[in-house]
Protein backbone atom coordinates (compact mmCIF):
# COMPACT_ATOMS: atom_id res chain seq x y z
CA UNK A 1 0.00 0.00 0.00
CA UNK A 2 1.30 3.76 -0.84
CA UNK A 3 2.68 5.61 2.15
CA UNK A 4 0.90 9.14 1.81
CA UNK A 5 2.44 11.69 4.16
CA UNK A 6 0.80 15.28 3.55
CA UNK A 7 3.65 18.03 4.19
CA UNK A 8 2.03 21.83 5.29
CA UNK A 9 4.38 24.18 4.91
CA UNK A 10 7.22 24.93 2.35
CA UNK A 11 9.68 26.38 4.37
CA UNK A 12 12.76 25.09 5.49
CA UNK A 13 10.82 22.24 8.11
CA UNK A 14 8.17 21.38 5.69
CA UNK A 15 10.93 20.49 2.88
CA UNK A 16 13.93 18.90 5.19
CA UNK A 17 10.73 16.79 6.31
CA UNK A 18 9.60 16.38 2.67
CA UNK A 19 12.83 15.73 1.05
CA UNK A 20 13.52 12.96 4.54
CA UNK A 21 10.12 10.95 3.98
CA UNK A 22 10.65 10.87 0.44
CA UNK A 23 13.92 9.14 0.76
CA UNK A 24 12.30 6.73 2.95
CA UNK A 25 10.39 5.37 0.57
CA UNK A 26 6.83 7.59 1.16
CA UNK A 27 4.58 9.49 -1.11
CA UNK A 28 4.42 12.81 -0.40
CA UNK A 29 2.80 15.52 -0.81
CA UNK A 30 3.89 19.00 0.23
CA UNK A 31 1.65 22.37 -0.03
CA UNK A 32 2.11 25.99 0.75
CA UNK A 33 0.34 28.75 0.60
CA UNK A 34 3.63 31.10 -0.14
CA UNK A 35 6.99 32.21 1.58
CA UNK A 36 7.15 32.13 4.79
CA UNK A 37 9.87 33.39 7.61
CA UNK A 38 13.08 31.29 5.58
CA UNK A 39 12.25 33.39 2.83
CA UNK A 40 13.10 36.35 4.80
CA UNK A 41 16.12 35.43 7.10
CA UNK A 42 18.68 37.13 6.37
CA UNK A 43 21.65 34.39 4.97
CA UNK A 44 22.83 32.81 8.56
CA UNK A 45 21.76 29.89 9.95
CA UNK A 46 21.89 30.17 13.90
CA UNK A 47 21.47 26.55 15.79
CA UNK A 48 21.72 26.55 19.91
CA UNK A 49 20.99 23.02 21.57
CA UNK A 50 18.32 22.51 23.53
CA UNK A 51 17.33 19.73 25.89
CA UNK A 52 14.17 19.19 24.02
CA UNK A 53 15.80 18.69 20.64
CA UNK A 54 16.07 15.49 19.18
CA UNK A 55 19.58 14.67 19.33
CA UNK A 56 19.26 11.90 16.85
CA UNK A 57 18.44 14.40 13.82
CA UNK A 58 20.83 17.23 14.33
CA UNK A 59 23.89 16.16 12.30
CA UNK A 60 21.23 15.17 9.44
CA UNK A 61 19.78 18.90 10.16
CA UNK A 62 22.74 20.31 9.91
CA UNK A 63 23.98 18.35 6.58
CA UNK A 64 20.57 19.25 5.46
CA UNK A 65 21.08 22.83 5.63
CA UNK A 66 24.63 22.12 4.44
CA UNK A 67 23.41 20.60 1.22
CA UNK A 68 21.25 23.95 0.40
CA UNK A 69 24.90 25.81 0.08
CA UNK A 70 25.48 26.76 3.83
CA UNK A 71 28.84 27.06 5.06
CA UNK A 72 31.11 27.45 7.78
CA UNK A 73 32.99 26.41 10.66
CA UNK A 74 29.69 26.32 13.29
CA UNK A 75 31.42 29.52 14.85
CA UNK A 76 30.93 32.07 12.61
CA UNK A 77 30.42 36.00 13.36
CA UNK A 78 29.54 37.62 10.60
CA UNK A 79 28.58 41.89 9.67
CA UNK A 80 24.71 42.26 10.68
CA UNK A 81 22.12 45.06 8.84
CA UNK A 82 22.14 46.31 12.10
CA UNK A 83 26.48 46.99 12.14
CA UNK A 84 26.53 44.41 15.46
CA UNK A 85 28.89 41.24 14.49
CA UNK A 86 25.91 38.19 14.58
CA UNK A 87 27.13 34.71 15.66
CA UNK A 88 25.86 31.93 14.10
CA UNK A 89 26.93 28.22 13.10
CA UNK A 90 26.52 28.31 9.47
CA UNK A 91 25.77 31.27 6.30
CA UNK A 92 25.70 31.19 2.64
CA UNK A 93 28.88 31.33 1.26
CA UNK A 94 29.75 34.69 0.30
CA UNK A 95 28.55 35.84 3.54
CA UNK A 96 30.81 33.18 5.39
CA UNK A 97 33.84 34.40 3.78
CA UNK A 98 33.42 37.78 5.65
CA UNK A 99 33.94 35.82 8.88
CA UNK A 100 34.91 38.72 11.50
CA UNK A 101 37.00 36.12 13.31
CA UNK A 102 39.78 36.49 10.17
CA UNK A 103 40.25 40.03 9.61
CA UNK A 104 42.65 41.63 11.11
CA UNK A 105 42.73 44.01 13.76
CA UNK A 106 44.58 46.54 11.61
CA UNK A 107 42.41 45.83 8.16
CA UNK A 108 40.69 48.82 6.88
CA UNK A 109 37.33 47.01 5.66
CA UNK A 110 34.58 48.93 3.74
CA UNK A 111 31.03 48.90 3.75
CA UNK A 112 30.05 49.34 0.41
CA UNK A 113 26.76 51.41 -0.73
CA UNK A 114 26.09 50.86 -3.98
CA UNK A 115 23.09 53.69 -4.38
CA UNK A 116 22.03 56.39 -2.74
CA UNK A 117 19.71 55.10 -0.59
CA UNK A 118 22.25 52.63 0.68
CA UNK A 119 24.52 55.24 2.07
CA UNK A 120 22.75 55.98 5.64
CA UNK A 121 22.83 52.24 6.38
CA UNK A 122 26.64 51.54 5.35
CA UNK A 123 27.52 54.75 7.42
CA UNK A 124 25.80 52.81 10.43
CA UNK A 125 27.23 49.42 9.47
CA UNK A 126 30.55 51.12 9.03
CA UNK A 127 30.34 52.57 12.80
CA UNK A 128 29.39 49.22 14.52
CA UNK A 129 32.07 47.36 12.72
CA UNK A 130 35.00 50.79 13.31
CA UNK A 131 34.24 49.04 17.59
CA UNK A 132 36.15 45.87 16.27
CA UNK A 133 37.87 47.25 13.09
CA UNK A 134 38.63 51.39 14.40
CA UNK A 135 39.85 51.74 10.32
CA UNK A 136 36.34 50.90 8.96
CA UNK A 137 34.56 53.32 6.81
CA UNK A 138 31.68 53.64 4.42
CA UNK A 139 32.81 53.22 1.11
CA UNK A 140 29.73 54.83 -2.20
CA UNK A 141 31.06 53.42 -5.02
CA UNK A 142 29.90 54.49 -8.90
CA UNK A 143 27.55 52.09 -10.51
CA UNK A 144 23.84 53.69 -10.06
CA UNK A 145 25.00 57.29 -10.67
CA UNK A 146 21.46 58.59 -12.09
CA UNK A 147 19.16 60.15 -10.17
CA UNK A 148 16.32 56.97 -10.79
CA UNK A 149 18.69 54.94 -8.93
CA UNK A 150 19.26 56.64 -5.91
CA UNK A 151 15.97 54.70 -4.60
CA UNK A 152 16.98 51.46 -5.55
CA UNK A 153 16.29 48.34 -3.22
CA UNK A 154 18.66 45.68 -2.85
CA UNK A 155 16.46 43.02 -4.72
CA UNK A 156 16.16 44.99 -7.58
CA UNK A 157 20.33 45.62 -7.01
CA UNK A 158 20.80 42.13 -6.84
CA UNK A 159 18.31 40.96 -9.94
CA UNK A 160 20.35 43.76 -12.17
CA UNK A 161 23.43 42.47 -11.35
CA UNK A 162 22.61 38.98 -12.56
CA UNK A 163 22.13 40.53 -15.70
CA UNK A 164 24.61 40.01 -18.44
CA UNK A 165 27.71 42.38 -18.23
CA UNK A 166 26.76 44.08 -14.58
CA UNK A 167 29.02 42.17 -12.90
CA UNK A 168 32.07 43.60 -14.82
CA UNK A 169 30.96 46.92 -14.75
CA UNK A 170 30.39 46.19 -10.72
CA UNK A 171 34.02 44.65 -10.63
CA UNK A 172 35.82 47.64 -12.10
CA UNK A 173 33.68 50.20 -10.05
CA UNK A 174 35.04 48.16 -6.96
CA UNK A 175 38.46 48.40 -8.18
CA UNK A 176 38.67 51.75 -8.23
CA UNK A 177 36.69 52.41 -5.45
CA UNK A 178 39.49 50.38 -3.50
CA UNK A 179 42.23 52.45 -5.65
CA UNK A 180 40.94 55.72 -4.29
CA UNK A 181 40.53 54.83 -0.54
CA UNK A 182 42.80 52.01 0.18
CA UNK A 183 40.19 49.43 1.02
CA UNK A 184 41.51 46.27 2.37
CA UNK A 185 37.83 44.00 2.82
CA UNK A 186 34.15 45.09 0.58
CA UNK A 187 31.30 44.39 2.37
CA UNK A 188 28.80 44.16 -0.16
CA UNK A 189 24.76 44.60 0.58
CA UNK A 190 24.16 42.11 -2.58
CA UNK A 191 26.46 40.33 -5.04
CA UNK A 192 22.95 39.36 -7.02
CA UNK A 193 20.71 36.21 -6.74
CA UNK A 194 23.46 34.53 -8.24
CA UNK A 195 26.76 35.51 -7.16
CA UNK A 196 30.20 34.38 -8.53
CA UNK A 197 33.58 35.76 -7.10
CA UNK A 198 34.32 38.51 -7.91
CA UNK A 199 38.09 40.39 -8.40
CA UNK A 200 38.78 43.86 -7.00
CA UNK A 201 42.09 43.16 -6.17
CA UNK A 202 40.92 42.94 -2.70
CA UNK A 203 38.19 40.28 -0.99
CA UNK A 204 35.17 40.75 -1.68
CA UNK A 205 32.35 39.06 0.83
CA UNK A 206 28.27 39.83 0.86
CA UNK A 207 26.68 40.98 4.29
CA UNK A 208 23.50 39.79 6.23
CA UNK A 209 20.53 41.19 5.26
CA UNK A 210 17.35 42.44 6.36
CA UNK A 211 13.58 41.45 5.02
CA UNK A 212 12.80 41.88 1.74
CA UNK A 213 16.02 39.73 2.19
CA UNK A 214 18.32 38.33 -1.08
CA UNK A 215 19.69 35.37 0.63
CA UNK A 216 16.04 34.49 2.17
CA UNK A 217 14.56 34.82 -1.34
CA UNK A 218 17.81 32.50 -2.44
CA UNK A 219 17.18 29.95 0.50
CA UNK A 220 13.65 29.74 -0.74
CA UNK A 221 14.05 29.17 -4.38
CA UNK A 222 16.71 26.34 -3.15
CA UNK A 223 14.54 24.48 -1.25
CA UNK A 224 11.74 24.79 -4.46
CA UNK A 225 14.41 22.92 -6.81
CA UNK A 226 14.65 19.97 -4.29
CA UNK A 227 10.74 19.01 -3.93
CA UNK A 228 7.48 19.89 -5.69
CA UNK A 229 5.72 22.73 -3.77
CA UNK A 230 2.00 22.66 -4.47
CA UNK A 231 0.14 25.75 -3.53
CA UNK A 232 -2.39 26.13 -1.57
CA UNK A 233 -3.74 26.30 1.86
CA UNK A 234 -4.68 23.15 3.77
CA UNK A 235 -7.75 23.05 6.40
CA UNK A 236 -8.85 20.55 8.86
CA UNK A 237 -12.63 19.52 7.68
CA UNK A 238 -15.32 18.76 9.71
CA UNK A 239 -14.97 15.03 10.02
CA UNK A 240 -11.37 15.85 11.02
CA UNK A 241 -9.89 14.51 8.02
CA UNK A 242 -8.21 17.94 5.79
CA UNK A 243 -8.60 19.45 2.04
CA UNK A 244 -6.69 22.00 0.14
CA UNK A 245 -7.62 25.47 -0.81
CA UNK A 246 -6.78 26.28 -3.82
CA UNK A 247 -8.62 29.14 -6.29
CA UNK A 248 -12.24 28.38 -5.95
CA UNK A 249 -11.41 24.67 -6.19
CA UNK A 250 -11.46 22.63 -2.79
CA UNK A 251 -9.65 19.21 -2.90
CA UNK A 252 -10.61 16.37 0.26
CA UNK A 253 -7.36 14.55 0.77
CA UNK A 254 -6.40 11.43 2.27
CA UNK A 255 -3.30 11.18 4.14
CA UNK A 256 -1.25 8.15 6.73
CA UNK A 257 0.35 10.91 8.31
CA UNK A 258 0.42 14.57 8.43
CA UNK A 259 3.78 16.62 9.12
CA UNK A 260 2.52 20.29 10.49
CA UNK A 261 5.19 22.81 9.11
CA UNK A 262 3.42 25.74 8.94
CA UNK A 263 5.74 28.32 10.81
CA UNK A 264 4.74 30.89 13.80
CA UNK A 265 3.42 34.11 13.46
CA UNK A 266 4.99 34.84 9.75
CA UNK A 267 4.49 32.10 8.06
CA UNK A 268 0.81 31.49 9.20
CA UNK A 269 1.17 28.33 11.60
CA UNK A 270 0.45 30.23 15.12
CA UNK A 271 -1.95 33.07 15.60
CA UNK A 272 -3.36 35.55 18.05
CA UNK A 273 -6.93 36.64 18.30
CA UNK A 274 -8.91 35.75 21.63
CA UNK A 275 -6.14 33.02 22.54
CA UNK A 276 -3.20 32.22 20.47
CA UNK A 277 -4.42 29.40 18.11
CA UNK A 278 -2.69 26.97 15.97
CA UNK A 279 -4.53 27.28 12.26
CA UNK A 280 -4.74 24.05 10.67
CA UNK A 281 -6.06 21.40 13.50
CA UNK A 282 -6.47 24.04 16.73
CA UNK A 283 -3.58 22.43 18.75
CA UNK A 284 -3.07 23.96 22.03
CA UNK A 285 -0.60 26.66 21.91
CA UNK A 286 1.86 28.27 24.76
CA UNK A 287 4.11 31.17 24.97
CA UNK A 288 5.75 30.61 28.12
CA UNK A 289 2.51 29.89 30.67
CA UNK A 290 0.35 31.30 28.82
CA UNK A 291 -2.08 30.74 26.40
CA UNK A 292 -3.45 34.45 25.75
CA UNK A 293 -1.17 37.23 24.15
CA UNK A 294 -2.48 39.68 26.47
CA UNK A 295 -0.96 42.86 26.65
CA UNK A 296 0.73 42.84 30.39
CA UNK A 297 1.65 45.88 32.69
CA UNK A 298 4.65 43.84 33.59
CA UNK A 299 7.11 42.38 31.02
CA UNK A 300 6.73 38.94 31.25
CA UNK A 301 5.47 38.21 27.66
CA UNK A 302 7.65 41.29 26.05
CA UNK A 303 10.32 43.27 27.48
CA UNK A 304 10.68 47.17 26.95
CA UNK A 305 14.12 46.08 25.99
CA UNK A 306 14.53 45.45 22.14
CA UNK A 307 17.68 42.59 23.48
CA UNK A 308 15.14 41.42 26.19
CA UNK A 309 13.41 38.18 26.96
CA UNK A 310 10.29 38.00 24.76
CA UNK A 311 8.14 35.05 26.25
CA UNK A 312 5.31 36.22 23.42
CA UNK A 313 7.75 35.80 20.68
CA UNK A 314 8.63 32.13 21.40
CA UNK A 315 5.07 31.15 21.25
CA UNK A 316 4.05 27.59 19.88
CA UNK A 317 3.27 23.85 20.52
CA UNK A 318 4.85 22.50 23.30
CA UNK A 319 4.26 18.55 21.51
CA UNK A 320 6.27 17.05 18.44
CA UNK A 321 3.46 14.44 17.95
CA UNK A 322 -0.10 14.34 18.19
CA UNK A 323 -1.62 11.57 17.11
CA UNK A 324 -0.61 11.56 13.00
CA UNK A 325 0.32 14.95 13.02
CA UNK A 326 3.92 15.18 13.64
CA UNK A 327 4.97 19.44 14.11
CA UNK A 328 8.06 20.72 12.69
CA UNK A 329 9.59 23.81 12.50
CA UNK A 330 9.10 27.25 14.15
CA UNK A 331 4.92 26.11 15.02
CA UNK A 332 6.80 24.53 17.63
CA UNK A 333 7.30 27.06 20.62
CA UNK A 334 9.48 27.34 23.41
CA UNK A 335 12.50 29.49 21.67
CA UNK A 336 12.70 33.00 20.33
CA UNK A 337 14.41 32.77 16.66
CA UNK A 338 15.17 36.80 17.06
CA UNK A 339 17.77 36.34 20.10
CA UNK A 340 19.42 33.88 18.61
CA UNK A 341 18.29 30.39 20.25
CA UNK A 342 17.61 29.00 16.66
CA UNK A 343 16.18 29.29 13.67
CA UNK A 344 16.56 27.69 10.23
CA UNK A 345 18.84 24.64 11.62
CA UNK A 346 16.48 23.74 14.40
CA UNK A 347 13.36 24.11 11.84
CA UNK A 348 15.53 21.66 9.78
CA UNK A 349 16.38 19.73 12.64
CA UNK A 350 12.74 19.16 13.29
CA UNK A 351 11.54 18.52 9.71
CA UNK A 352 14.11 15.71 8.97
CA UNK A 353 12.58 14.22 12.55
CA UNK A 354 9.33 15.02 11.47
CA UNK A 355 9.89 13.23 8.23
CA UNK A 356 11.31 9.68 10.17
CA UNK A 357 8.66 9.58 12.80
CA UNK A 358 5.51 10.47 10.07
CA UNK A 359 6.72 7.63 7.96
CA UNK A 360 7.62 5.20 11.25
CA UNK A 361 3.88 5.89 12.62
CA UNK A 362 2.36 4.31 8.94
CA UNK A 363 4.93 1.65 8.93
CA UNK A 364 4.05 0.53 12.33
CA UNK A 365 0.08 0.92 11.59
CA UNK A 366 0.36 -1.00 8.52
CA UNK A 367 2.47 -3.52 9.52
CA UNK A 368 0.16 -4.05 12.95
CA UNK A 369 -2.72 -4.10 10.44
CA UNK A 370 -1.11 -6.72 8.27
CA UNK A 371 -0.54 -8.41 11.53
CA UNK A 372 -3.78 -8.72 12.81
CA UNK A 373 -5.21 -9.87 8.79
C1 LIG B 1 13.13 38.64 9.40
C2 LIG B 1 13.64 37.30 9.82
C3 LIG B 1 15.01 37.06 9.84
C4 LIG B 1 15.48 35.81 10.25
N1 LIG B 1 16.81 35.59 10.24
C5 LIG B 1 17.28 34.39 10.62
C6 LIG B 1 18.67 34.15 10.63
O1 LIG B 1 19.48 35.02 10.39
N2 LIG B 1 19.11 32.91 11.00
C7 LIG B 1 18.23 31.91 11.31
O2 LIG B 1 18.68 30.81 11.60
N3 LIG B 1 16.91 32.12 11.33
C8 LIG B 1 16.43 33.33 11.00
N4 LIG B 1 15.08 33.56 11.03
C9 LIG B 1 14.20 32.49 11.52
C10 LIG B 1 13.96 31.45 10.45
O3 LIG B 1 13.67 32.11 9.25
C11 LIG B 1 12.82 30.52 10.88
O4 LIG B 1 13.14 29.92 12.11
C12 LIG B 1 12.57 29.42 9.89
O5 LIG B 1 12.59 29.91 8.58
C13 LIG B 1 11.26 28.73 10.17
O6 LIG B 1 11.00 27.83 9.13
P1 LIG B 1 9.62 27.06 9.04
O7 LIG B 1 9.73 26.17 7.86
O8 LIG B 1 9.32 26.45 10.36
O9 LIG B 1 8.51 28.18 8.81
P2 LIG B 1 8.21 29.16 7.59
O10 LIG B 1 9.42 29.42 6.77
O11 LIG B 1 7.50 30.34 8.17
O12 LIG B 1 7.24 28.33 6.66
C14 LIG B 1 5.89 28.12 6.99
C15 LIG B 1 5.20 27.60 5.74
O13 LIG B 1 3.92 27.12 6.10
C16 LIG B 1 2.98 27.60 5.11
N5 LIG B 1 1.66 27.53 5.71
C17 LIG B 1 1.21 28.02 6.89
N6 LIG B 1 -0.09 27.67 7.08
C18 LIG B 1 -0.46 26.95 5.98
C19 LIG B 1 -1.66 26.29 5.59
N7 LIG B 1 -2.76 26.30 6.35
N8 LIG B 1 -1.69 25.65 4.39
C20 LIG B 1 -0.60 25.62 3.57
N9 LIG B 1 0.57 26.22 3.93
C21 LIG B 1 0.63 26.86 5.11
C22 LIG B 1 3.51 28.97 4.78
O14 LIG B 1 2.92 29.45 3.58
C23 LIG B 1 5.00 28.64 4.64
O15 LIG B 1 5.26 28.06 3.39
C24 LIG B 1 14.57 34.79 10.65
C25 LIG B 1 13.20 35.04 10.61
C26 LIG B 1 12.73 36.28 10.21
C27 LIG B 1 11.26 36.52 10.20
Amino acid sequence: MALNVLVIGGGVAGVAAAVTARSLGASVTLVARGPGATALSSGAADFRQHPWLPQDAVDDGLRFVRGLGYAGDGNLWLLSPLGCPKRTVLAQPFIAAGDLKALPKDARPAVVALCGSQAIEARLQAKGLAKHFPKAFALPVELYVHRSDALRTIPEIAADLDQPGRRTQLTEALRRAVRASGATHLYLPTLGYAPEPIDAGVPVYEMLSAPPSVPGIRLQRALEKSIDIRGGIVERRPDGGVQIISGTSCEPLEAHAVVLATGRFIGGGIRSDDRLRETVFDLPVWAGDRQKLVPLPTEELFSQKASGRHVGLTAGLRNLEYGKVFAAGAVVGGYDQSRDEGGLVIAAVLGVRAGRAAVRFVQNVQNAQRASA
